[in-house]
């Protein structure tokens, strides 16, 4: 059976939806939009693919933290990141500077 990992990575098309580039899977991670530890879950509307290196970087940050001031990586992700819950890209939107 399809893990969720490779479902997401499948609907992403293997692509970090923070720098745009497309990853083999072992290079990919499943990035929580809303941290579990700040109350997301495993829901696919807050899971996204990412490289581990933007993984790391990212951290605990909710994406919207983590893309305030990085405008590249926020227009990747509004790009890219097309199954994200509304709510979620709503809030990115709303927190660029
Ligand atoms: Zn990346």
């Amino acid at each position: 059976m399809e893990s969720l990992r490779e479902r997401i990575f499948a609907r992403d098309g293997y692509r970090c939806v923070y720098c745009g580039g497309i990853f083999p899977a072992e290079e990919l991670s499943l990035d929580h939009v809303q941290p579990r530890m700040r109350g997301g879950d495993n829901s696919e509307g807050n899971l996204v693919t990412a490289c581990k290196p933007d993984n790391t970087r990212k951290g605990a940050m909710p994406a919207w933290a983590f893309l305030a001031e990085l405008p590249l990586e926020r227009a990747n992700f509004l790009r890219y990141a097309l199954h994200v819950w509304p709510r979620h890209l709503r809030a990115i939107k709303q927190a660029a500077r």
